[in-house]
């Protein structure tokens, strides 16, 4: 689930494995490694912790003349973080080394079989095991060996593999979890992730489920699952290097809020026509299509799912389908009921998310109708659903999302005005006057990025707070759950967030006198009923922030902040933007580390 990055060509390879390494440290992972290749065989160097461990152990990569090698960050599966845990693996003769992202799910099976074969086996990573049957399959042709321990594993793999007898190659493999070819000039780079190398090239091509690849400095092939090699047109990131780099931002996480204007206009504006509609490539059904289906699903994990709470209500409302949103982790083994007349949209930062993939899989099974809201180009989810709605944020590296976030609530209100039009449930005039309300958005959040300071005394004064809790009602509730996991994943503060109306029948027994509650209230309609809310935990002790649209609420809480109103609906998109800040600052003067939160990975590849 966290980094690999591979390199053929004829610059030295330590130094770029090792910047490649770095510039996916934001993911999180708890230790490194390299291997590199020459005539005098495999070189593996590795370190637990810090990637600057490695570094400073190799000098940069000073003296060091290999021009192959590969380079992984882990995030443990299998045993614990260790220096003998860490990738690269090396077979028991130390011809083959290999790096792995993800998790092999027969390793139980496959390390009985090794243990009753005699091998002794160094680590406890279900990683080893692949070395060691590569060794064993080995008949003089390592792309054949591949493919026979590649089919025996089940589970999810993105593979580098070198191999001591031809030092100018490196081998790929991959089965749900994405890897990429970057094609240089004279030079081949594999990566997890684009940002990985992006300062050395923007021509990639990603390598498909079931695919195997062979790289060297001369050029590279692609094997297909029945083994016959495959043409791909090369792919252009439109990523520049420097929108990957922290700047002179503390953080990427604040970099990323402050990026939200932009992500937000490069997401909507390509969409909105000059005569107020919302343009047809959004949603890519017929009018008659559109109206015969019968029900939308919202699928995502984490801020993707809190994505489809707001969407579920747009669509409802706007296109008169029945709406839901669910986790992707539980809709795929419910076994859902679904037809050609549901249409499921799938969100997802990176497009790679593995339970997001399992419920795509399974609705096209059923003959759903399928749309994916992805921020990766070439992701798996973009690749094999029936159509794309891109969210343009860039490339969004704190683990903690907030620009990928906004610009996914953006993309689901095209979806629900396009869904609108087609099916004929907007009012005359409705479709103009919206897309003129999502014109606003990017410079309402600007503004909005003007509560930084507020915020963050705001986050001094409550740094020290044990529990949170965020309510709200409609698209308010919405934002609440997304407002919630902010401030949760960074700062590591127990926090919940609650349908407001929900208080009474069980949470409000927590509130005691301090107890800090966010309510949130940008919904005219239902700004009465969560006052009321809000005055029941405030005579209960409860220390109340407000975010509301209504100026007239100066005296109905502790702090009142007061934000700007647009429609409704797209509310969420500006509620959350005070709160991420809250979240961020709160974590700053915790200490925490912010880009990196403990246990988290920026895309979960694994189930
Ligand atoms: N399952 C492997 C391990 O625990 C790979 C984990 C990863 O994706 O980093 O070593």
């Amino acid at each position: 689930m966290c980094g690999i990055v591979g390199y053929c060509g004829t610059q030295a390879a330590t130094p770029l494995l090792l910047a490649g390494l770095s510039r996916l440290e934001y993911r999180g992972y708890d230790s490194a490694g390299v291997a590199l290749a020459d005539e005098t065989g495999l070189s593996v160097y590795k370190e637990a912790g810090r990637l600057s461990l490695l570094t400073a152990r190799l000098r940069g990569g000073e003296g060091f003349s290999q021009t192959v090698g590969i380079g992984h960050t882990r995030w443990a599966t299998h045993g614990k973080p260790t220096t003998a845990n860490a990738h690269p693996h090396l077979s028991a003769d130390g011809r083959f080394a290999v790096v792995h992202n993800g998790i092999i799910e027969n390793e139980a099976e496959l390390r009985r079989e090794l243990l009753d074969a005699d091998v002794t086996l160094r680590s406890e990573t279900d990683t080893e095991l692949i070395a060691q049957l590569l060794q064993r399959e080995y008949q003089g042709n390592v792309w054949d060996a591949l493919r026979r321990v590649t089919a025996r594993l089940t589970g999810s793999f993105a593979l580098g593999v070198l191999y001591a007898g031809e030092p100018e190659t490196v081998y790929a493999a991959r089965r749900q979890s994405p890897l990429v070819l970057g094609v240089g000039d004279g030079e081949l780079f594999l990566a997890s992730d684009m940002p990985a190398i992006l300062p050395y090239t923007a021509q990639f091509v990603p390598l498909e489920d079931g695919e195997t690849a062979r790289l060297s400095a001369d050029g590279y092939t692609i094997y297909g699952a029945d083994g016959e090699p495959i043409t791909r047109a090369v792919q252009e990131a439109d990523w520049d290097a420097e929108s990957a780099e922290r700047g002179e931002y503390a953080h990427f996480m604040l970099k990323e809020i402050e990026e939200q204007p932009e992500a937000l206009a490069a997401t909507l504006l390509p969409h909105l026509t000059a005569d107020g509609a919302v343009g047809d490539e959004v949603l890519p059904l017929t009018a008659e299509t559109a109206q015969a289906l019968r029900r939308v699903v919202l699928v995502g994990c984490g801020s993707a799912y809190h994505a489809g709470v707001v969407g579920r209500q747009v669509i409802e409302r706007l296109a008169q389908l029945p709406a839901e949103a669910e986790i992707a982790s539980e809709f795929r083994y419910r076994q859902p009921m679904l037809d050609r007349h549901t249409l499921v949209i799938f969100i997802s930062q990176s497009g790679e998310t593995a339970d997001t993939l399992a419920a795509l899989r399974e609705s096209k099974r059923k003959g759903a109708r399928t749309l994916s809201v992805v921020n990766v180009a070439g992701s798996t989810l973009a690749a094999e659903s029936d159509a794309v709605l891109p969210t343009r944020a860039g490339p969004e590296i704190a683990v903690a999302t907030t620009k990928a976030y906004t610009a996914q609530l953006a993309a689901l209100y095209l979806v629900a005005i396009r869904l609108g039009a087609l099916r004929g449930t907007m009012e005359d005039g409705e479709e103009r006057r919206l897309t003129a309300e999502l014109r606003t958005l990017p410079h309402h959040v600007r503004e909005l990025l003007g509560t930084a300071e507020r915020m963050h005394a705001l986050a001094r004064r409550q740094q020290a707070l044990s529990d949170a809790y965020f309510i709200g009602r409609g698209t308010d509730y919405a934002a609440a759950l997304e407002a919630s996991l902010k401030l949760k994943e960074i700062s590591y503060i127990h926090s919940e967030a609650y349908a407001a109306g929900e208080l009474k029948h069980g949470t409000i027994s927590l509130i005691e006198e301090g107890t800090f509650v966010a309510a949130l209230a940008c919904d005219e309609t239902l700004l009465p009923k969560t006052l009321a809310n809000v005055r029941e935990v405030r005579a209960r002790g409860a220390w109340v922030l407000l975010v509301t649209t209504d100026p007239d609420t100066a005296d109905a809480a502790d702090e009142v902040l007061v934000i700007p109103q647009v429609e409704p609906l797209f509310q969420a998109s500006l509620s959350i933007v005070p709160l991420q800040l809250f979240g961020y600052y709160v974590a700053l003067e915790r200490g925490c580390d912010i880009d990196r939160p403990r246990n988290l990975a920026k895309s979960v590849t694994v189930e």
